[in-house]
């Protein structure tokens, strides 16, 4: 262990406990000691703090015991004469460090000095921003994330990192600065757009917020690993072989950086810094090596990629702007547009086709009309995007699935914005990625490519053909709307009784180990993102993968959902953690719940009935709880009867608690899931005679308290009150 580094990091965290002590006398000064202090909507208090010490901060006397923990693990400056083995007292000064970080930044909350969140930084994710955002670090889609620290030496090799990150599917999490200059205001005042749809995150000026970077990884353990609060070996270990994060130090090492750095090799995460200082080469408390230095910017990804051992697969892509799900969220602004196509304004539908091998010339890709470069800027153009593919073990299923990855995989490339699927598209191409040469055939060459790549096991050829003709549109068009019919016609077939087998997903099992999803034709993953048809595709694409045929066996009750062979592959694929399963019941045996579900179906025992809260809503519900709060009972691969995370599809399945009565249950469900689910419920409130239903459901304009929602059911006649006790 290098004795600079330690005595830097130890020098750092007494400095950083001592400016957190004072600020929190001044805090207690001005608001008094009973003052309530907390981060924006979390249902996790100061989540480091809880996770790792189980202390619920919720005013600022609380903060006095933390500060106490912190105190007692500070240990002394090591003197400049006796060298001793500085490693465990240094890992020691980094959990002091990050303690009073949390602190910290929480008292600016209070305070406004400095003000938390401006025009640049955002300063602490939500809960709901973790939840959503931690399901990408679950199914892949986001392989770890970077916590820079300082300024690039210009603010073109800033952008240049961030796009190699962002090319790497890593987020980025920015807090500190090198002379008032920080990597979040290089991209800022470079224009690159910045926050979390972009997975270009800036926390904050001071190195202090980046503890918000180890707020996540700490609650990412804690909802989806279900790790107890105050269990911090789990805590760090869960982190070092869960998340993939990393530290990189830009500029001049300062002893508080060091401190902070310090703190994050105790998770596992190494530091990889471009000046020069002492390296700590040996491994352990990381996987790799601790802290490596001396590294040129033109090096510093790739190496820490390499000193973290992550595996990232990168599809080189012959297009002329950057590609990657960091530009999945990228907005392109009706002024930074050159032309458009959908969106109700012109028409625009995508499909995709099976045809026999020899009717396609595989990475054929053709442009019928006019190219973008022909269209006029400014203008709403036809456009049909025709994919013909082509395989041995290609079904007719798979072509919606297929169809679906459609809006990610062109929404990837920077300066192109696509939402919707089928007949309902909207597709807009930026200016800047036409003046980088970017055409309307480059969405072919993303389509072929990306396929073939993703989808190797069933798509053997791949051509595609973009329309921007409108006679040719409208004729390619009504070909699609037969496909189209013919498709939902397939899906209404396919039910639970006639299905032989359902699948499983294990993805999440890499955050909650005990947790499976059990897909059916009739319940979709908890996450929303597998249906049954997604799980049966994913299964031939990888047939050693997480989409496992469950075959479903002699059934035990078709009223709760329960069969013999789900229960004994839950049992084996849980590690016996789970005996049972049923897959209609809240009450007897529910499905586990990792962390990543839509909504919360939760029980209301006055009014017979549930609630269910989706994760967007942040306010307060009948329950007594927020959303957040809500997901920490149900969470980590626990049964809890009467709680449990679901697909917002489910709810206008047949099956929806189907044990329980059904819809007729639901007695309170926020307004706008409300809204958004009235037109795919309208079938189920026709099939119970009552097409109004939706309108006797109460919502949080009518109520916010059991006894007020009890009110209204009884004013509205609601169902649920004549039905039978749930328990
Ligand atoms: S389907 Fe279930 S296990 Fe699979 S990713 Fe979604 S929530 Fe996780």
């Amino acid at each position: 262990m290098s004795k600079i580094i330690a005595s830097g990091a130890i020098r750092g965290a007494h400095s950083i406990f001592a400016k957190t002590e004072a600020k929190l006398a001044r805090a207690k000064e001005s608001f008094g000691a009973d003052h309530a202090v907390e981060l924006p909507n979390t249902g996790y208090y100061l989540p480091v703090i809880y996770g790792l010490t189980g202390e619920k901060v919720e005013k600022l006397s609380d903060m006095d015991r933390v500060l106490d923990i912190a105190r007692d693990m500070l240990p002394e400056v090591p003197s400049e004469k006796l060298y001793l083995p500085y490693l465990g007292t240094t890992l020691d000064a980094g959990i002091a460090t990050l303690l009073s970080e949390e602190c910290h930044e929480a008292l600016n909350y209070l305070d406004n000095d400095p003000p938390p969140v401006t025009e640049l930084w955002l300063g602490a994710a939500d809960d709901v921003i973790m939840r959503a955002k931690g399901v990408e670090f679950v199914d892949g889609s986001a392989p770890g994330f970077a916590a820079v620290v300082g300024a690039a030496p210009d603010s073109a090799t800033a952008v240049r990192l961030a796009r190699e990150m962002q090319e790497k599917m890593l987020y980025v999490f920015m807090a500190g600065s090198t002379d008032g200059n920080s990597f979040g205001k290089q991209l800022h005042d470079e224009g690159i757009q910045l926050g979390w749809d972009t997975r270009l995150v800036p926390f904050g000026e001071e190195v202090y917020s980046q503890i918000y970077s180890i707020g996540f990884a700490t609650r990412a353990a804690m909802a989806f690993g279900g790790v107890q609060p105050g269990d911090y070996e789990r805590i760090l270990a869960y982190n070092k072989s869960r998340v993939f994060a990393f530290v990189l130090a830009l500029g001049e090492v300062t002893d508080e950086w060091y401190a902070t750095a310090a703190g994050a090799i105790s998770y596992g995460f190494p530091t990889i810094a471009t000046s020069d200082i002492p390296q700590i080469l040996p491994t352990g408390v990381c996987t790799y090596e601790h802290v490596v230095s001396n590294i040129a910017c033109e090096e510093l990804v790739q190496k820490a990629i390499e000193v973290r051992g992550l595996k990232i697969k990168v599809t080189e892509l012959p297009i002329p702007v950057s590609y990657g799900p960091a530009f999945e969220g990228e907005r392109v602004r009706k002024e930074d547009t050159y032309a458009e196509a959908g969106g109700q304004r012109s028409t625009a539908f995508e499909f995709v086709r099976t045809l026999d091998a020899a009717e396609i010339t595989d990475g054929k890709v053709e442009v019928v009309g006019p190219e973008l470069d022909e269209i006029e800027e400014g203008a709403r153009f036809p456009l049909g995007v025709v994919v013909d593919v082509a395989g041995r073990k290609m079904q007719s299923d798979f072509e919606p699935v297929i169809e679906r990855q459609f809006h990610h995989l062109m929404n990837f490339a920077e300066g192109v914005l696509h939402m919707g699927q089928r007949d309902l598209i909207w597709l807009r191409i930026s200016k800047a990625a036409k003046d980088k040469g970017f055409r309307l055939h480059h969405l072919g060459d993303i389509l072929h490519a990306k396929l073939l790549d993703e989808f190797d096991a069933i798509v053997d050829k791949v051509q595609v053909t973009i329309y921007t003709d409108q006679a040719k549109v409208d004729e390619m068009r009504a070909i699609a709307e037969e496909s189209y019919a013919a498709r939902d016609a397939r899906m209404a077939e396919l039910t639970d009784d006639n299905a032989d087998v359902f699948y499983s997903c294990s993805l999440c099992q890499s955050f909650a180990p005990s947790h499976i999803c059990v897909v059916t034709p009739e319940r979709l993953g908890l996450c929303g993102a597998y249906n049954w048809l997604d799980a049966k595709a994913s299964n031939e694409l990888n047939p050693t993968g997480p989409n496992q045929p469950i075959k479903k066996g002699m059934c035990v009750s078709t009223v709760t959902g329960e069969w013999e062979g789900v229960n004994e592959f839950i049992r084996e694929k849980s590690g016996g953690a789970v005996e049972r399963m049923t897959c209609y019941s809240l009450m007897d045996n529910p499905m586990t719940s990792c962390g990543c579900f839509m909504a919360i179906i939760a029980l209301m025992p006055m009014c017979n009935g549930v609630m269910i809260v989706n994760r967007e809503f942040a306010g307060m519900t009948p329950s007594g709880m927020k959303f957040s709060t809500l997901a920490g009972m149900v969470g980590g691969g626990v049964q809890a009867p009467g709680f449990m995370g679901i697909g917002r599809g489910y709810i206008a399945s047949r099956k929806f608690m189907a044990a329980e009565g059904g819809l007729s249950r639901v007695v309170w469900m926020p307004k706008e899931l409300k809204e958004a689910m009235r037109s795919s419920l309208e079938p189920r409130m026709a099939e119970m005679g009552d097409p109004n239903f939706l309108d006797k459901i109460c919502d949080e304009t009518i109520a916010e308290t059991e006894d007020a929602v009890l009110e209204f059911l009884t004013t509205v006649g609601h169902p649920a009150l004549i039905m039978d006790p749930m328990f």
